[in-house]
């Protein structure tokens, strides 16, 4: 009950609670957080969704963590995607990647997210592609077709596009970004020999 401020607090309590829930035990849960208790009630909300023990309300945002594939500044588009999604009621799954070469295949189980690429955005619902936006308007598209899909189902949107071009458009980006990176932009191979070495 004295987790402290986040974000440690917000682990510690997670951690212990969640374990808790797991095990079927608990009936009322409180983030004992040293901060605005509307944020303890966000947390608890937010731990109930992820453990699938209530019902989403709002956007559950994904993005991928980013390396040297990155097109984008993932950790700033999903600042604002967070910001525009803010406390609008849309309970999707919705997914930022940074690049069209593991993105769409990384998030294809989200309901909706866009994959960065030569300076455009694929779009893709449901692991599907849908369509291509330009890269600074990735977050308003996202915004847009999250509306479209709350309010007519992922299949009446995508019904109104051509997959088939969008997916097309897509895989040209992927393709020119691994002729020019490469199989192994991250340069998994040198990595992989540096940790050996240290922990030889
Ligand atoms: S491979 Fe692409 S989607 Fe995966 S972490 Fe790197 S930038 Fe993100």
């Amino acid at each position: 009950t004295e987790a402290g401020p986040p974000p440690a607090g917000l682990i510690k309590s997670s951690a212990g609670i969640g374990a808790l829930l797991a095990q079927g035990i608990g009936d009322t849960i409180r983030y004992p957080l040293t901060a605005d208790p509307v944020e303890e009630a966000r947390a608890g909300r937010a731990l109930l969704e992820a453990m699938g023990l209530r019902e989403r309300k709002n956007v559950d945002l994904i993005a991928c963590p980013s390396c040297g594939r990155a097109e984008i500044d993932v950790v700033a588009v999903a600042a604002d995607a967070m910001a525009a999604f803010a406390d609008r009621e849309i309970p999707l799954q919705v997914a930022i990647m940074g690049c069209v070469v593991n993105g769409p295949g990384e998030a294809r189980d989200a309901d909706l997210g866009i994959a960065a690429g030569y300076r455009r955005g694929h779009l893709f619902v449901k692991g599907r592609n849908a369509a291509v936006v330009a890269e600074d308007e990735m977050v308003d598209a996202l915004v847009e077709w999250a509306e479209l899909i709350h309010s007519e189902g992922a299949e009446a949107a995508l019904a109104r596009v051509d997959t088939e071009k969008a997916a097309r458009e897509a895989e040209r980006d992927r393709q020119r970004l691994l002729a020019e990176q490469g199989d192994d932009v991250n340069d998994t191979g040198t990595r992989i020999d540096l940790i050996r070495r240290h922990g030889a």
